[in-house]
């Protein structure tokens, strides 16, 4: 077995992805995936389509989400020198996968009510981080940035609004001026702990992986002890935007912790550079909950 064949990773326009779930389910297909996840942002609005979707296509489908939980630790400044990041990102992002779920049940209930605030505190966050561009010269209406939201709303809607507007060129630069983390229109928003998260995921009978370890700028050996001491089963060292050597150290570094990896393109679209199903690593050591295990 290869990474390749899994993509437990993936956005669609319930998020932040640019594709409906129908075309995203296409592309894995095209790209020989044969385990997908839908990970849309705190939202599992997608999960029905996909199944639908990855039934069609004869690909199994894995019900997954991505958490935006608060930093489980401040970054390490030499870290993020070694890995040549700017900075580190201001939210830790938890991939949570629910193997065994197959329709509607009690548990999931639970989890989506758990779910519900988190989605819809990116309401008010995006109303005041409008609120603090118009302070800065910038008006953009909330109704456009709705309009481009499919689902979940993000920044990334925000950008595309603030391009056409002509305040920015680029969505890279709309983040990289105004609204990216730490900058003047950016606002943060009350998030759930790695803990609490992990907690809520386990009592419904998910598992969960920490998502892009390579943008918390925290040393792969002191990031696993963390993620073991607070119950994360996984993490993703395969990433889409993890170069090959960040892969296998926290690949070694997971193995010698005794937990397992995932991995996953992290696709927003076709347009962003990420390609879905590209990574490659022997079996041994993906989480064992995954259903292909028993095939
Ligand atoms: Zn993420
Ligand atoms: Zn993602």
């Amino acid at each position: 077995m290869w990474t390749q064949d899994f993509d437990l990773h993936s956005h669609s326009t319930h998020s932040d992805g640019i594709h409906e779930v129908e075309e995203v389910a296409q592309k894995m297909k095209d790209s020989n995936v044969k385990f997908w996840a839908l990970t849309d942002h705190d939202t599992i609005s997608g999960w029905n389509e996909a199944r639908e979707a990855a039934n069609k296509h004869d690909i199994n489908f894995i019900p997954g989400v991505e958490i935006t939980c608060s930093p489980g630790l401040d970054a390490d400044e030499e870290e993020l020198v070694r890995m040549e990041r700017e900075g580190a990102s201001k939210s830790w992002h938890l991939l949570a996968y629910f193997p065994s779920f197959k329709d509607s049940n009690e548990g999931i209930e639970k989890f989506e009510s758990w779910l519900k605030p988190l989605q819809e505190s990116r309401l008010p966050r995006m109303i005041k981080m409008i609120e603090q561009l118009e302070k800065l010269g910038m008006s953009i209406s909330l109704e456009k940035v709705l309009e481009k939201a499919g689902g979940s709303i993000g920044r990334p809607h925000l950008a595309e609004v603030m391009v056409e507007e002509g305040y920015v060129e680029t969505k890279n630069e709309a983040f990289e001026l105004w609204i990216g983390d730490g900058m003047p229109g950016h606002y943060v928003q009350q998030k759930p702990s790695i803990e609490e998260a992990t907690k809520i995921v386990h009592s419904v009978g998910g598992f969960v992986s920490l998502a892009h370890p390579l943008y918390y700028g925290v040393k792969p050996e002191v990031l696993i002890e963390y993620c073991k001491s607070k119950g994360v089963d996984s993490i993703e060292a395969f990433h889409g935007g993890h170069p090959d050597s960040y892969r296998f150290e926290l690949w070694i570094q997971a193995q010698s912790a005794q937990m397992s990896i995932t991995c996953g393109s992290d696709f927003h679209g076709s347009n962003n550079g990420h390609r879905p199903g590209y990574a490659v690593v022997p079996f041994n050591g993906l989480n064992d909950e995954l259903p292909s295990s028993g095939n």
